[in-house]
């Protein structure tokens, strides 16, 4: 291909032009956040010498209940917020509008973020375990592209799923087809924390949060799926 021999006046100033500030990092999480109010971690960007990738989602009651889809990559969970929460039916394609960057530690959040502060509301570990990208595809070079294909491995969430980007910050979070494909909804079956089997209702309680407010985000069948007595 022919090369310009120089480069003209307009070439130079496009060169020049700003680049827009890297969204990697922890930089906006930190900015969105006062750590004298909220329980929630600041966190560093952590170095991790190799182990399998984390993944982990969070049911969020803020103004409005979400689900926050999180795949570890480059010392930071990338993060997503799926209002309807991820659907086992490959039918399904479920709005996941891409978030700030959130520190490893986030992954261990279970608790009261406090009203007035940014995302205050309730904040349970729905679920959560390690994750494969297929074809051993590096996820920065997914990432950019708009399409990630992986594997789950959690305690709710299985087998191949997608991540497909169709604006500047929505995508689109798709069950594959596989054995793990199912059509209950795994919200309303499964509606406890993977770590303290609580409901949002019972983590409001327990933190000293909108007990209220958090039970308008739990499934009214819950009562059926109250883990049996020990
Ligand atoms: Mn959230």
């Amino acid at each position: 291909m022919a090369r310009a021999k120089k480069k003209t006046r307009a070439d130079k100033k496009t060169s020049r032009k700003k680049k827009p500030k890297d969204p990697r990092g922890l930089e906006t999480y930190r900015e969105m956040r006062d750590f004298g109010k909220t329980p929630e971690p600041a966190g560093k960007v952590r170095a991790k010498d190799g182990g399998p990738l984390l993944f982990v989602v969070q049911k969020h009651d803020a103004t409005r209940l979400h689900y926050d889809f999180r795949l570890e990559w480059d010392g930071v969970l990338k993060s997503w917020a799926v209002p309807k929460g991820p659907s086992l039916n490959p039918k399904d394609r479920r709005l996941a509008v891409r978030t700030e960057d959130h520190p490893l530690e986030y992954g261990e959040f279970e608790g009261v973020i406090p009203e007035g502060e940014y995302g205050g509301g309730t904040v349970m570990i729905w679920d959560e375990g390690t994750y494969e990208m297929l074809d051993d595809v590096d996820p920065a070079v997914a990432l950019k592209k708009g399409e990630l294909r992986f594997t789950l491995d959690g305690r709710k969430l299985k087998g191949r799923w997608t991540l497909v980007r169709t604006g500047p910050q929505k995508w689109l979070l798709i069950k594959g087809r596989d054995m793990s494909a199912d059509t209950t909804d795994v919200t309303v079956a499964q509606p406890r924390s993977v770590r303290t089997k609580r409901l949002l209702a019972e983590i409001a309680r327990d933190e000293g949060g909108d007990v209220e407010k958090a039970a308008t985000g739990d499934p009214a069948v819950s009562k059926a799926s109250r883990p049996a007595k020990r």
